[in-house]
């Protein structure tokens, strides 16, 4: 094959690359002829030969690979089942602590229905990570417990350091936050002082104090066009699927650490497939940490709070739902004659991971919420220098969110 006649080749490529003009399919990096400049790590010299050899592209190897630690992925907690009694007295009880410790619930759409309906009842909050970190600075209270996971609680706290704030278990973390040590993210933004960095929401207090930039979801889209607008480099970190379709969807140069959800990683597409044929007036949603397979077949992809304004206005009467069932709770709230599917993952016998449900938000529920708010443990603690340097990328990206309107508020 010579360089001239060559159009495009696929080559399996299974580490993070950046990504210029919409060439990086999933799993693969598709090359075409007009000699893009593509980085790739931690790609061995032998791919980036031959790459080289057949497409004439130029591909530059990152002086160092960035190998990811395996991570361990929890069985989902057992908790003890609750009669309709034992249920209420709970509750009761928890709400009574919240009282008198002038607590708040805030509650992310992926825990159980059970913690999302108190946290309501409550006056508390229940929304995604954008609103999560809002809203502790609004509410008076001087505690704030966190129902979701650790990244959370921690965002909480850089923004409200005078606040408490406690969550059911501190061991609640998240595998794009456990995939990306600070140490190993902050030698590979040294390698790339020329890009602006920025993180998702979905880290740790020493990866977003080292980022320019912390976006969530529901406002990652605009703040990539702003920064594509200003002719940045981006770096971004850590969920590889998200970068992908930030890139395919803006053409923007992204350089993506090679983190992945182990929630979405799991939808599979065949499946999914399988699954529109047999209900094809439903509305496929989809969340963008899915690989690109399950974003192709979307009728929208976007935000938590974006699947669920989509399953009260559009007129489908059927949803496939490619993100954590904790957001059916919601979804049937806002419209309950609406029929939600959850998007095929691995299916039955697979691994816990492969359920459609984050095994660390299950680790939230009403036993050890009220056991926190009685024994007030489980505290974050944010040291402050991080803190200050933490503060900074979280801020801008709510100035920014204010300047432009974007809200994860849902109507009502
Ligand atoms: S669902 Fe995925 S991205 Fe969300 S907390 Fe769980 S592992 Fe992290």
């Amino acid at each position: 094959m010579n360089n001239s006649g060559w159009m495009a080749e696929l080559i399996e490529v299974h580490y993070a690359c950046s990504v210029l003009n919409n060439t990086l399919r999933t799993g693969n990096l598709k090359l075409t002829t007009d000699n893009r400049y593509l980085e790739s790590f931690p790609a061995g010299h032998y791919v980036l030969s031959y790459i080289h050899a057949v497409s004439g592209t130029m591909i530059q190897s990152a002086p160092e690979a960035v190998a990811l630690r395996p991570i361990q992925i929890p069985e989902h907690p057992q908790w003890p089942p609750l009669s309709s009694e034992e249920k209420s007295a709970l509750k009761a009880r928890i709400k009574h602590l919240l009282q008198e410790r002038n607590a708040v619930l805030v509650a992310h759409y992926y825990t159980d229905g059970d913690l999302q309906a108190l946290a309501e009842e409550t006056g508390g909050c229940v929304a995604d990570s954008l609103e999560m970190a809002r809203y502790g600075s609004d509410s008076s209270a001087e505690t704030l417990v966190v129902c979701g996971v650790r990244f959370m609680g921690e965002t909480a706290k850089i923004l409200n350091p005078e606040k408490r704030v406690l969550m059911p278990d501190l061991a609640a973390t998240c595998s794009l936050d456990e995939n990306c040590p600070a140490d190993a993210f902050s030698a590979f933004c040294d390698r790339h002082p020329d890009r602006t960095v920025v993180v998702y929401a979905n880290t740790s207090a020493a990866v977003k104090a080292r980022a320019d930039w912390v976006v969530t979801s529901g406002i990652a889209l605009p703040i990539i066009l702003y920064l594509k607008a200003r002719g940045e480099k981006i770096l971004w970190a850590p969920d590889k699927h998200l970068g992908h379709y930030l890139a395919r969807v803006t053409g923007t140069d992204l350089l993506l650490w090679p983190g992945a959800c182990v929630v979405h990683e799991e939808f599979k597409s065949a499946a999914l497939e399988r699954l529109h044929r047999l209900h094809p007036e439903a509305a496929i949603l989809v969340h963008p940490e899915s690989p690109d397979e399950i974003v192709d077949q979307a009728d929208l992809v976007g935000s938590t709070t974006a699947m669920i304004k989509a399953v009260t206005s559009m007129d489908n009467e059927e949803f496939i739902v490619a993100t954590d069932e904790g957001i059916f709770w919601k979804m049937q709230q806002l419209a309950p004659d609406k029929k939600l599917i959850i998007a095929p993952t691995a299916g039955e016998g697979a691994t816990c991971e492969s359920c459609g449900h984050c095994p660390w938000m299950a680790m939230n529920a009403l036993h050890n919420l009220e056991q926190v708010l009685r024994k007030g443990d489980n505290e974050i603690h944010i040291d402050p220098v991080l803190r200050e340097g933490a503060v900074r990328p979280i801020e801008r990206m709510l100035t920014f969110a204010r300047q432009h309107g974007i809200s994860g508020k849902l109507p009502g």
